[in-house]
Parts: structure tokens; C-alpha cells; sequence
């Protein structure tokens, strides 16, 4: 085992391979047909990682955040899969965590899928996907998406571990300039702190699409955060208890209303993500995600 220090000097411990029986996978995720993860764990760290769940399954020590692993399968990935169909890489990982510099497993998928007849969307915080310019573009079908709820890098810096605002935005400009289909993912909305107006007016002249992603609460993170806003929002108690302890949705029917009136009145291009469940449901009896 080796010790790695990713930018932040967060302390990864990392093996460099742990074997995968296969690293494309069917998804039941609302947007894509098949997920690739070349790395299990995430050093990104988010104190609100949906991915935390994955812990029980690798069987690692330490909190979800503290080890990633590169994931090598024997198997190549089939492409005749993905013609006609969607991926992404990754799922329960970010696929620009700090060990892609390094290790390069996700720029070796895209050189693996990037002439394949597929649509591709990526997601990540991390400004090293601009390292994969050449790439992204050779792509027949690609979006890439960075994902940022927060202007504010104090709020940011409390949640994750992954590129500063800053750097997040100044890569999408990048990706834009360079013709990449470019979306600012909102994910995930914390209610009170995330302004979507101030990121969409922060971003429009780079930006093609926007995600909205409502935050959910579930599982060990659900009290970190509460403790979180308790600690350091206050005034956001209230309006937290009676979302995620008294289940009462009326907060975000109002804020899709909010950002579908303005996205529509504005001329915006958007995908409504929010429900993440429901979605899951909509796509196993076949309905098309809410795209506008
Ligand atoms: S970047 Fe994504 S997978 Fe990684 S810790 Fe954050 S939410 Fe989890």
C-alpha cells in the first residue's frame, strides 16, 4: 500500500490495481444506459457523497474519501455495447479525482469509446478534464458537465475536497472555448446557500446546458449535514428539519417553478434532475428524462 497526497495534500492511500470483473456496467441511472468506474472510492471527499454507500461494498478502512482505488479488469470494454447508447464515466467516483493525473485510467476509456457511435456525458469538479481536450473532441457525442452548487469557496472548501470555484469555472470556459458541449451541473442544491441565478448569470456565456439536482439526504451523511447547518446556518434549522426530518416538499416544488419559469423565460437550455428516485422509476417504465 502507498501513500499519495492529492492537491489539496488530502492523504490518500491508494494499492494500484484492485481487480473488476468488468468495468462497463448497465445503469439504472435516469440519463445513461451504462456507467464505467475505473476507480473505487473518491478522494474528492463530498460530505454529501451519494456514493458513500459503496463502503460496504469494498470491504475498505477509514471514511468514505480517504482511499480510492484503481480498479484493472482482465476484460476489454465492449464497444459493440455502446453503439446507439448512452455512458458515463463515472458513476460513484469522480472521474478527474487527483489519481487520474497519474494513473490515467479514464483518459484510457475515452480512447477506448471516443470513436464509438455513443452519446458520452461526463461529470466531475475537477479541472483536469481539460487535460482530455484532444479527446473530448475527437468524440463523435460528448457532454461534459461540471458540477458546482456555490459561488462562495468557503461553503465549497466545507463540502468537498475538489477544485475551487474558480478553477471550475475557468475549465469550463476552456471546454467551451474549444467547442465541448458544456453543462454547470447544480448538484446538489442546498436549500438557502445554493442561488441558482447568481450561477447561471456567473456562467451563461460559456455555458450550453444547466442540470438541476435537488440535494438528498439518507444514509450516515444525512446527520453530518443537518449537524453542518445547525453549526454554521443557523438561521437554516428551521427550513432543514421540516425538509429532511418532517418531509415536507413545498421548498422544492417552489424552486422548480422558480427555475423552470426562468429558465423558460430566459431562453435556457435545462434538464430537471431533481427527484433522483422518482426518475429512476420514470426510466424503468420507459418515460424520457425531463429535458427542456
Ligand atoms: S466527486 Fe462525486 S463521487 Fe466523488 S466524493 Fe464527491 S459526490 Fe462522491
Amino acid at each position: 500500500m502507498e501513500e499519495r497526497f492529492n492537491d489539496d495534500h488530502f492523504r490518500v492511500r491508494m494499492v494500484d490495481e484492485v481487480p473488476a470483473k468488468e468495468l462497463l456496467t448497465k445503469s439504472n441511472l435516469p440519463f445513461c444506459d451504462y456507467v464505467v468506474n475505473p476507480y473505487l472510492g473518491c478522494p474528492h471527499a463530498c460530505a454529501y457523497c451519494y456514493a458513500s454507500f459503496m463502503k460496504r461494498f469494498t470491504g475498505c478502512q477509514g471514511e468514505w474519501g480517504s482511499f480510492a482505488y484503481l480498479k484493472v479488469s482482465e476484460r476489454d470494454i465492449d464497444v459493440s455495447k455502446l453503439e446507439g447508447r448512452s455512458v458515463f464515466p463515472s458513476s460513484v467516483t469522480d472521474p478527474y479525482n487527483p489519481l487520474e493525473k497519474e494513473c490515467r485510467a479514464t483518459r484510457r476509456v475515452l480512447e477506448r469509446i471516443a470513436d464509438v457511435d455513443c452519446k458520452i456525458y461526463i461529470s466531475t469538479k475537477s479541472p483536469l478534464v481539460t487535460r482530455d481536450i484532444d479527446l473530448l473532441k475527437r468524440c463523435r457525442d460528448v457532454v461534459v458537465a461540471i458540477s458546482l452548487n456555490t459561488l462562495d469557496d468557503g461553503f465549497r472548501r466545507d463540502m468537498d475536497r475538489a477544485g475551487s470555484v474558480g478553477k471550475r469555472l475557468d475549465a469550463m470556459r476552456e471546454l467551451h472555448s474549444n467547442g465541448i458541449y458544456t453543462v454547470l451541473f447544480v448538484s446538489p442544491w442546498f436549500p438557502g446557500l445554493t442561488d441558482f441565478r447568481e450561477l447561471v448569470d456567473a456562467t451563461r456565456d460559456f455555458t450550453d446546458e444547466y442540470w438541476f439536482e435537488n440535494l438528498n439526504l439518507r444514509g450516515d451523511y444525512k446527520e453530518r449535514i443537518l449537524s453542518y447547518i445547525d453549526d454554521r446556518h443557523p438561521e437554516l434549522s428551521d427550513l432543514y428539519a421540516r425538509i429532511y426530518r418532517k418531509g415536507n416538499g413545498s421548498f422544492w416544488d417552489e424552486a422548480e417553478r422558480e427555475f423552470t419559469g426562468y429558465c423558460q423565460s430566459e431562453g435556457i437550455r435545462f434538464v430537471n434532475a431533481f427527484h433522483h428516485s422518482k426518475l429512476v422509476a420514470e426510466k424503468r417504465r420507459g418515460a424520457k428524462p425531463n429535458r427542456c
